[in-house]
């Protein structure tokens, strides 16, 4: 028995499925989850010894790469002047400002603890400001797990089958539309069947929570209009896109402007902090200047901001270098999973979009949610196997992105090229009928 197998045994006595956020369990390739022990640039290192280039970089924080010097050093720094005091601090408002010099719509900032409460918070500010109750999703969109929103909820819930969370009332989700992703008329047929309710329409800009689908051409520009003839807001979850598809994020990726946008992740360079921004006029309901009510004992921690500020200093210094730079290493990656499905006669396909991509092991594109549920989950399970024993850390879900980061240099990437050669050779379907 592996230490890693031999603490989780341990681990599921104490902890709910012996983790604290349930696609860490492993259950969905039905293995054991490796528990880790540090890690270091592209890599992590588990409590056995073994060391795997790591592409689940934290579920997305680590662009810049794991223990990077200036994130570690301010970090430190900040927690040796005292690791909270429930007081204002210089840095959260110097934060606030380059979040504003980034989005396009910012002109205030809330820090948050958790992309779970910056969406949950938005969702407020665009119900207060509107004085609407009613809001729309997209299925197989994830904006964490707050009640409302625990519908059709993408990655987690897709993978562990639950379609929506026991402990929900019904209550709870009545005023919680569910559009499809990349079908606009969805999202009209509900602004006709609820004139003057719905307050905003949520969305992922690229879904990465069904697997990465990209918003196809014109999706986000008619929401962008739907929303505004209909006096609704569009919110953004940047939560994943937010500085990894560049510095502006996906608002300036697909040049759209949404009403307000949340941040999470990358903002908090590895360490729990989120935001939620948007237009002046909205932010401005936001107690204690406004009437919605909303606060948090941590937010805006000094060692969580600094270790954000530190990775959105470097960020916007190398903006030139390092957006490129990613955007390269997963094309490349992109180009060798497409290299090896045709020469293997895989029935997948690939869906990329910057530093973000995933392979879905089905025969049609994947444009929306049906067509990434129809993805065979088994061979997944094969593939993800395969991938770890060549020491490639993936996240363990059909349902989840590859995000590349700078850390990813050429020798990472030819190694994992290599291997999905290799792994995905292993699961050629002529390969099985000789077995
Ligand atoms: C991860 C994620 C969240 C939730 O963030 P947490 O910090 O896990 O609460 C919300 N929205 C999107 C798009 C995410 O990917």
């Amino acid at each position: 028995m592996t230490k890693s197998e031999h603490i989780f045994q341990e681990a599921c006595q104490v902890m709910p499925g012996g983790v604290n956020s349930p696609v860490r369990a492993y259950r969905a390739v039905g293995l054991t989850p490796r528990f880790i022990d540090h890690a270091k640039g592209a890599y992590i290192y588990d409590i056995d010894g073994n060391s795997y280039i790591d592409y689940v970089g934290s579920w997305g924080p680590m662009i810049l790469g794991h223990a990077r010097e200036e994130v570690v050093e301010a970090v430190c720094e900040a927690a040796r002047r005292g690791t909270s005091y429930g007081a204002p601090t210089c840095a959260e408002v110097e934060i606030a400002e380059m979040i504003n010099e980034a989005v396009s719509c910012s002109e205030m900032v809330r820090l948050v603890n958790s992309g779970t409460e910056a969406v949950m918070s938005a969702i407020r500010a665009a119900r207060g400001y509107t004085g609407r109750d009613y809001i729309v999703k997209f299925e197989g969109c994830y904006h964490g797990h707050s009640d409302g929103l625990l519908v059709k909820g993408g990655s987690g819930l897709l993978t562990e089958n639950v379609p929506d969370s026991a402990g929900v009332p019904a209550a709870f989700v009545e005023k919680t539309l569910v559009a499809k992703y990349n079908d606009a008329d969805s999202v009209s047929g509900l602004f006709d069947a609820y004139p003057g309710k719905i307050a905003a329409v949520i969305v992922e800009p690229v879904a990465a929570n069904m697997g990465i689908v990209p918003p196809k051409p014109g999706f986000l520009e008619a929401l962008r209009s739907l929303t505004k003839d209909h006096g609704a807001l569009l919110i953004f979850d940047e939560v994943i896109t937010g500085f990894r598809l560049g510095w502006g994020g996906a608002s300036q990726w697909f040049g759209v402007t949404p009403d307000m946008v949340t941040l999470g992740k990358i903002i908090g360079g590895g360490m729990p902090m989120a935001a939620y921004c948007g237009r002046k006029e909205i932010m401005s309901m936001v107690s204690p200047s406004g009437p919605v009510y909303q606060a948090g004992t941590l937010s805006g921690n000094p060692a969580a901001v600094a270790a954000g500020l530190a990775t959105l200093k470097i960020l916007r210094k190398h903006q030139d270098e390092i957006y490129p730079a990613v955007d390269h290493a997963a094309k490349a990656l992109e180009q060798a999973y497409t290299a090896a499905i045709e020469k293997y006669h895989i029935p997948a396909s690939v869906n990329r979009t910057g530093s973000l991509l995933s392979i879905f092991f089905t025969n049609r594109p994947v444009e929306s949610y049906d067509d990434a549920v129809s993805a065979d989950l088994n061979m997944f399970k094969r593939y993800f196997a395969g991938m770890l024993s060549q020491g490639i850390y993936l996240a363990p879900s059909q349902f989840e992105a590859v995000f590349v980061g700078y850390a990813h240099g050429p020798q990472e990437i030819e190694k994992t090229k290599a291997a999905i050669d290799t792994v995905l050779g292993s699961l050629a379907p002529d390969r099985d009928k000789e077995a």
